[in-house]
């Protein structure tokens, strides 16, 4: 969750946009002379374009520094990827991020250079959960 927050904090969306567009499109769109039909366009375009490697590995790094003052293990998100690493054939979506491995690396560095003490995890929480299911 704190990877999307940072995805949002950051403005990632708005950054993709601005490069695909260009300024002046979007200064049209907000002073209501864009042409009809590009917004729906732009729309379109939010849910459909990817983040950027580097967006993704921003967003991880932000993530450890939002959980760094709590109670949680601030690079827990790594966990997630350690899993990816053992699958044979990894999601599609993985293809066009970056490397598992590296993620994970990145997360764990950038824990211990922040000194973030939390170990906390919802596993417990979790487990029951999909026991209900
Ligand atoms: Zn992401």
């Amino acid at each position: 969750m704190g990877h999307e927050i940072a995805h949002a904090a950051m403005r990632h969306s708005t950054r993709n946009l601005t490069k695909v567009y260009g300024i002046q499109v979007l200064y049209q769109i907000i002073t209501g002379k864009a042409e009809p039909g590009l917004l729906e366009q732009i729309a379109i375009s939010v849910v459909a374009l990817k983040f950027s490697r580097d967006h993704e590995t921003e967003a991880d790094e932000n993530s450890v520094t939002y959980l760094c003052g709590t109670t949680y293990n601030a690079a827990g998100a790594a966990g997630f990827f350690k899993k990816m690493q053992g699958q044979p054939s990894p999601p599609a979506f993985l293809s066009t991020h970056p490397d598992p491995g590296n993620r994970v690396l990145n997360m764990e560095k950038r824990k211990t250079e922040l000194g973030c003490k939390g170990t906390m995890t919802n596993q417990s929480a979790y487990q029951a959960i999909k026991a209900k299911l």
